[in-house]
């Protein structure tokens, strides 16, 4: 006989390593408990990064002494009766697991009282002891216990777990040192603590405090856990949707970080890493920021708990959308406009110790809601506000009569009147403090300064010129390929695709068509193209051809975004950035004071302002009360 039944100690332990990977799924699950319980307080207290002692101590509803024993049970919680509750789960726990889990690979000590319910006798603390080596509970009862003090509450629970995996050495071999597990339970922490900022959340390790969170609003738990307390304005979006869909965004603007850590998913209150919302989290973000970096960003997504699955993930950290599509519009939505409004300004904030209300309030420039260049002297070579504001959506290229034109280079002609311009972009409004009658000069020949009034506004001249060649470069390849001015291939290029994909291409080849890729499924799973936009070129043809019809099968078609996503692929945006550079004004390059007005004046009608093609600032802003600390005008 090969096969065995597993004694139901070793069972335990294989099944709790689906659910306790380290020290932070620990805390993860008790902290979950702690809030399921209703806590206003928790705290956490550790030992050699938890691997001695994990202690989470709270002022919840607590545990019944006679549920005790079935707390540490499998399959055993006070959440689910039956698997249709899973539609309407409003916990974090519904599996019973937890408990049991952390019991099968540790020591495990249960204090626990409840509240008092009008007019019965208030219960005595219970406490109850699971035994790690023998996983056999020390009492089948639980044993009264004195204990008073959660966290100031006269009930609560406290869960202690010692000696992590320290009987399962294949496992214990797998941890991290003390500094690192600390991180993951920190970091989990923090997520947990964004989810429940009405919580006060507190972390002690080894007798030093690492957390110290008193109960805040959504802001201030955001500056304090994922600004570090620093004065970056934190900028809100909100988007609903039918069916109960609400996702509010809150973006710390100008940290950008060479990690995906600040990147905070909560849907339902619950802390997840789920890729999708990942995904759905940067792509607005990816002309904004340069390769590798990423935005601060924290997303509370509500919706229906029957549209979702939280029950595909052991440890519950990734979940399964019933629509995913109306997941990612509502980011895109609620994300472009962030950024639509405040742009990706660099924001000369951080190093300061001030309070964050004054600098905050400095994203947002008095002057900022008077039109762009209303004030602006009529002069020749420069287009009246009157004139210029209403027809915003046709005239962006051809507002100047005298283009801003710096060296031969820049001077490229890309005028065309027909060019559509995102009508909704116009005139940025959070450029539209960078006005002409604000311009100080340039530093360094290469930053124009504006005085906005409570900060120093400056723009990188190279990278700003970069940014409008850009896009009038990209805007001009796009507008040849939709008037069919295409290069015909001499000889056909065949591509091949997943033949079941037939239909569905064959519905989207208009969009191809459209785009200057003219072509025809010609036999099963192949398709034959016979022209390409002038800008592609021919080297390796075939292989972005396939990526295109890769990308063509794979892309939501929304808007114009999904068709230029198409047309633009990594190749085509080198060569338009790599021109874009070559033929913009350097930095150390000469710019007379109209021209620099002109620049900011074109870069107010970019779709992407706030960066480079390859995602540097064009902006930034120094708030004046930096101007004060340097001169210690602020006591
Ligand atoms: P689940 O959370 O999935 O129900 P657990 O194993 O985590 O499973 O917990 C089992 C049960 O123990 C819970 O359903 C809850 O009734 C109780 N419990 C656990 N922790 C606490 C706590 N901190 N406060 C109150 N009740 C708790
Ligand atoms: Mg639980």
């Amino acid at each position: 006989m090969l096969i065995a039944r597993l004694s139901p100690r070793v069972a335990e332990q294989i099944a709790a390593g689906e659910v306790i990977e380290r020290p932070a799924s620990v805390v993860k699950e008790l902290l979950e408990n702690s809030l399921d319980a209703g806590a206003t307080e928790v705290a956490v207290t550790l030992k050699d990064g938890g691997k001695s002692l994990i202690e989470v101590l709270d002022n919840g509803s607590g545990i019944h002494a006679e549920d005790l024993p079935l707390a540490v049970e499998r399959h055993a919680t006070s959440k689910l009766r039956a698997i249709d509750d899973l539609e309407t789960l409003h916990t974090l726990g519904f599996r019973g697991e937890a408990l049991a889990s952390i019991g099968a690979v540790s020591s495990l000590q249960i204090i626990s009282r409840v509240k008092a319910t009008a007019g019965l006798e208030p219960a005595s603390a219970h406490e109850i002891r699971l035994d790690h080596s023998t996983r056999e509970l020390s009492q089948a009862t639980a044993t009264p216990a004195t204990f008073g003090h959660f966290l100031g509450s006269s009930h609560g629970t406290r869960l202690r777990a010692e000696g992590l995996f320290s009987q399962i050495p294949a496992r214990l071999k797998f941890l991290k040192s003390a500094g690192s597990e600390l991180s993951q339970i920190r970091e989990w922490m923090e997520r947990l603590a964004l989810s429940h900022p009405e919580v006060g959340f507190k972390l002690q390790s080894d007798d030093r405090v690492i957390l110290n969170l008193r109960p805040q609003s959504i802001e201030e738990r955001i500056r304090t856990v994922v600004a570090d307390g620093e004065d970056f304005p934190i900028q809100h979006a909100e988007v609903l949707r039918e069916g109960g869909l609400k996702l509010k965004a809150y973006w710390v603007q100008g940290m950008s970080l060479p990690h995906t850590r600040s990147l905070i998913q909560l849907v339902n209150g619950r802390a997840l890493r789920d890729r999708l919302i990942q995904q759905a989290m940067l792509q607005p973000f990816r002309q904004s920021l340069l390769p590798g970096k990423f935005p601060a960003l924290v997303a509370y997504l509500e919706l229906d708990p029957r549209e979702l699955d939280v029950n595909v993930h052991p440890t519950k950290s990734e979940i399964r959308f019933l629509d995913s599509r109306k997941i990612f519009t509502a980011f895109d939505e609620a994300l472009g406009r962030l950024i639509q409004q405040h742009g990706a300004v660099a924001y000369v904030g951080g190093a300061s110790s001030l309070g964050s209300s004054n600098v905050t309030n400095a994203s947002h420039p008095s002057g900022m809601d008077v039109p762009f260049y209303s004030a602006a002297p009529h002069s020749p070579g420069m287009a009246r506000s009157s004139d210029w504001l209403p027809q915003a959506a046709q005239t962006s290229l051809e507002l100047q009569p005298q283009p801003f034109r710096l060296s031969e280079s820049a001077s490229v002609d890309v005028t065309n009147p027909e060019a559509p311009v995102p009508a909704q972009t116009f005139g940025n409004p959070a450029l539209q403090a960078f006005r002409p009658e604000n311009y100080l000069g340039i530093l360094f020949r290469t930053y124009l300064a504006f005085d906005l009034g409570d900060e120093l506004g400056l723009i990188d001249q190279h990278a700003a010129h970069e940014r409008i060649r850009y896009e009038q470069l990209k805007l001009r390849a796009l507008k040849r390929a939709q008037n069919s001015d295409v290069q015909n291939l001499l000889i056909p290029e065949v591509v091949r695709f997943d033949e079941s994909r037939s239909a569905s291409l064959e519905s989207r080849l208009p969009v191809l068509e459209n785009l200057g890729f003219h072509s025809e499924v010609f036999g099963p799973g192949q398709l034959l193209v016979r022209s390409i936009p002038p800008e592609w070129g021919n080297v390796e043809l075939r292989i972005h051809l396939k990526n295109l019809v890769e990308r063509l099968l794979g892309l939501e078609l929304s808007g114009t975004t999904g068709v230029e996503q198409l047309f633009l692929d990594e190749r085509l945006f080198e060569k338009l950035a790599s021109e874009a550079c070559r033929s913009s004004v350097r930095a150390g390059d000469r710019v007379d004071s109209w021209s620099a007005r002109a620049l900011v004046e074109q870069l107010g009608t970019c779709e992407h302002p706030w960066n480079c093609p390859h995602g540097r600032p064009t902006t930034a802003r120094v708030p004046k009360a930096r101007f004060e600390e340097w001169f210690q005008r602020i006591v």
